[in-house]
């Protein structure tokens, strides 16, 4: 029986490419070889790549002036990489601290160059996204760097910040779960764990006019430039994660693209969101309603107790991944791309019947 897992990420996958994958496992198209026993340079796996990074470039909707980049690492590299790339002497990154994600991006540029925050969420408690005259971009700035979706505080950047400056986004958590404004951006990164594909990776797509101009006194593997030149094979790529994620955006693709996951992803969360509204306060969302993520819910119960018992009964009946994230506690659904609406479906019945027995 497959749990229901409402994981932070890793998270569920597409039951079809699981099965797909395990019927090919041990022969990958009549070679003898599972996939990850491949030679990364045998035309079987080359093949694999281009076309995840086809499929990548297709389902983002990535126009030709961008690099599709497969990095190992996460995000987290990519929190040092950006700066590292991107900002010269004189130069500086600009940081919307809008809760943990944004904190740590902001806090692993500083030993890269010279970063500021342009706005933090603190006195709010990270509760919402910033408007856009509360962003102050500083001369100098090369990117204002945002998160589109903060993962722990369960908040979503809903309006770009009406700023002169290019952007940069760390879109882990919505990662293809909408359409991307182009023009707005230098650089977008996202571990691939949450709506892609098993962990292992970053995608990420760069400007190319915005490599052109980065520093080159890097090492071969932290320079953007050179994975752009070697189609993200200059070295032994994460071939496992990038053959499932090939699998998982033909199926996106096959739904809809990000259109498909953006309308799919307002229906699962609306309809948790609905049950936490209709509740008489029983359960509590603490992020502004304008901003609330569509990838994961966060809420509260009246008590810890409550929250307590909660957590215990919804694992007894295969609801995995429930409890908020150590740092702020509470609950927290995250409800991404692969974990189908009737798994959502069968948490707002509990969540209804737990109020029903325990309010
Ligand atoms: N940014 C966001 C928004 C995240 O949710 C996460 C992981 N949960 C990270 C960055 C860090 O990613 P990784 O673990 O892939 O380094």
């Amino acid at each position: 029986m497959r749990a229901h897992n409402f994981g932070a990420g890793p998270c569920t996958l597409p039951l079809e490419v699981l099965e797909e994958a395990q019927a090919e496992f041990v022969d990958f198209g009549g070679t003898g070889m599972s996939v990850i026993e491949l030679s990364h340079r045998s035309p079987e796996y080359e093949s694999v790549h281009d076309e995840a990074l086809r499929l990548t470039r297709e389902v983002a909707e990535a126009p030709d002036d961008f690099e599709v980049l497969f990095i190992q690492g996460g995000a987290t590299l990519q929190f040092a990489m950006v700066p590292m790339n991107l900002l010269k002497t004189g130069q500086r990154g600009a940081y919307i601290v809008s809760g943990s994600w944004g904190k740590r991006a902001h806090e692993d540029a500083s030993p890269h160059g010279a970063v500021y925050s342009a706005w933090d969420g603190r006195a709010d408690g990270y509760t919402r996204m910033p408007a856009s005259n509360e962003v102050v971009v500083e001369p100098d700035t090369r990117y204002l760097h945002v998160t589109t979706n903060e993962t722990i505080g369960g908040i979503r950047l809903v309006e770009l910040p009406d700023v002169q400056v290019p952007l940069v986004a760390d879109m882990s958590s919505d990662y293809l779960a909408r359409p991307i404004e182009w023009d707005r951006y230098d650089l977008i990164y996202g571990g691939v764990q949450k709506n892609l594909a098993p962990a292992g990776m970053a995608v990420v797509f760069a400007r190319k006019s915005a490599l052109t101009g980065a520093r080159t006194d890097l090492g071969s593997f932290l320079r953007y430039g050179w994975h752009a030149d070697n189609r993200s094979l200059g070295h032994t790529p994460p071939m496992f994660p990038i053959y499932l994620m090939g699998k998982v955006l033909k199926l996106i693709k096959s739904k809809g693209g990000v259109r498909g996951l953006e309308s799919e992803a307002a229906a699962k969360a609306g309809l948790l969101y609905s049950v936490i509204d209709r509740s008489n306060a029983y359960y509590r969302s603490p992020v502004e309603p304008a901003h609330r993520s569509h990838m994961n819910i966060v809420f509260r119960l009246p008590d810890e107790d409550a929250e307590a018992r909660f957590l215990k009964e919804a694992e007894a009946v295969h609801f995995v991944g429930l409890k908020g994230h150590r740092s702020v506690g509470g609950c927290r659904a995250s409800i991404y791309a692969a974990l189908p609406m009737s798994s959502v479906e069968r948490l707002a019945e509990f969540m209804t019947s737990f109020q029903g027995t325990n309010a």
